[in-house]
């Protein structure tokens, strides 16, 4: 298969070029297989998560035009497992013929938060009050944070614009001299900024849509996520959010899929305030909120990922129970491989164990456990009893003592 050949509705040519080998490339690998879809990965090292579970693999950095190319060259369209792409690079691909989905528009949207700030507030979609800074000196960061203070107050929450992830890059600032370190660190750096009000968060949803070139789109329920130190830690459906609140996060998320004029998967996660309902982060691919649909939806993300990638038919993204529970392993202080603990894991009932192949590192996200069932305190209890048991450490605020995991998460 060339990277040339149309992609045609009754005769879906099958073959799939994910750009990076982590985790999303592994479960896109996962829901491939079962498709019979082919599946060739960009790795930047033979063993990276994807690498290891792909049925072809392409070596080399994502921003390295030969190694594009030779994936490119290898199927029918390419898509992505992160964000750190080169998106110029990207647009030359297409003019020689590759299908890129998503789009380079829709990527430089979400690889840049001034940008996706910039183009959702155009279009109506409430996000915190915020300055674009981009690159910038230090005295004119300095004076863009002070002009966000002179309408906000303090503290506010100074953002790498590019290359953050799991809230490193993320800055709270709560006076001019502790801005003014930052602004001349990022400036030091070459590191573009935004700057944004901090949000009295009383809660943290994600909603994940799958939308195909023609506009047509679904979208699993909204999740509560749990974040701990800017780390998401837990993943409850449908969690504490009332239907009226779940409902407008799923309406929100549709219109910011179709701003992004997203194909495939695109994660919007929004911080709900009092009656306030903003967007923080738009993710155009496969997302840590939603590996619950695996097993706790009729379609899994990384399905449909695939179908609107191919722009095959949509499955239901109906949950199949009426709680799920997913909780992150991350690896414990002292550094043990989840894989060597799996044995009291698997005897939590229910416990759905996915270990990602990673190199325990203490932190490190190495997989997820997902649990469904009828009862949300049941089904988080669980979920957390399985993570702990892999060596996952587990925050203050979560009570494993068996009388049911009420505690909410976020204690940090
Ligand atoms: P990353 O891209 O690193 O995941 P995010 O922008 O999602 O960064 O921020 C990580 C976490 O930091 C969020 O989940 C939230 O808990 C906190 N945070 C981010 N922006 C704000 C804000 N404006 N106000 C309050 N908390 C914030």
């Amino acid at each position: 298969v060339t990277a040339r050949e149309p992609i045609d509705g009754d005769t879906p040519i099958h073959s799939v070029g994910i750009v990076g080998a982590g985790q999303l490339a592994r479960m896109m690998c996962e829901a491939a297989s079962a498709l019979g879809i082919g599946v060739v990965v960009l790795a930047e090292a033979a063993g990276d998560p994807g690498a290891l579970v792909a049925p072809a693999v392409v070596v080399g950095a994502p921003d390295d035009p030969t190694a594009l190319r030779a994936l490119a060259g290898l199927c029918s369209v390419l898509t992505f497992d992160h964000e750190q792409v080169d998106v110029d690079l990207l647009r030359s691909l297409e003019h020689e013929g590759a299908v890129v989905r998503p789009d380079p528009a829709t990527l430089d949207m979400a690889v840049d938060k001034g940008e996706m700030r910039r183009r959702l507030a155009e279009a109506g979609i409430p996000v915190p009050a915020h300055r674009v800074i981009g690159k910038a000196s230090a005295t004119d960061a300095l004076a863009a944070i002070a002009d966000l203070a002179s309408d906000h107050g303090w503290p506010l929450v100074v953002k790498a614009a590019r290359g953050g992830y799991d809230g490193k890059g993320v800055w709270p600032v709560e006076d001019l001299a502790d801005a003014s370190r930052v602004a001349r660190r990022a400036s030091d750096a070459g590191t573009p900024l935004v700057v944004e009000e901090m949000v009295a968060i009383d809660a943290e949803l994600a909603v994940v849509v799958a939308r195909r070139a023609d506009g047509s789109a679904v979208s699993w329920p909204a999740v509560e996520t749990i974040q701990v130190d800017g780390l998401c830690r837990e993943v409850r459906y449908p969690g504490t959010l009332g239907p009226d609140l779940a409902r407008r996060a799923g309406e929100v998320a549709r219109s910011v899929a179709d701003v992004a004029e997203a194909v495939g998967v695109l994660a919007v996660e929004l911080f709900v305030s009092g009656d306030r309902l903003l967007v923080n982060e738009v993710a155009a691919r496969p997302h840590n909120s939603a590996h619950w649909t695996i097993e706790g939806a009729t379609t899994s993300q990384f399905e449909n990922h695939l179908r609107a990638v191919l722009d095959l038919p949509l499955g239901s993204t109906e949950p199949t129970a009426p709680c799920v529970a997913t909780v992150n392993v991350l690896g414990g202080a002292e550094g043990a491989d989840p894989v060597k603990r799996l044995v009291p894991a698997l005897r939590v009932p229910g416990a759905h164990v996915h270990l990602y192949g990673k190199a325990p590192r203490p932190g490190r996200k190495l997989g997820h456990v997902t649990v469904c069932g009828d009862d949300s305190d049941d089904v988080r209890l669980r979920a957390w009893t399985a993570a702990r048991a892999l060596g996952t450490p587990v925050p203050s605020g979560v009570d494993l003592s068996g009388s049911g995991a009420t505690a909410r998460g976020g204690a940090a």
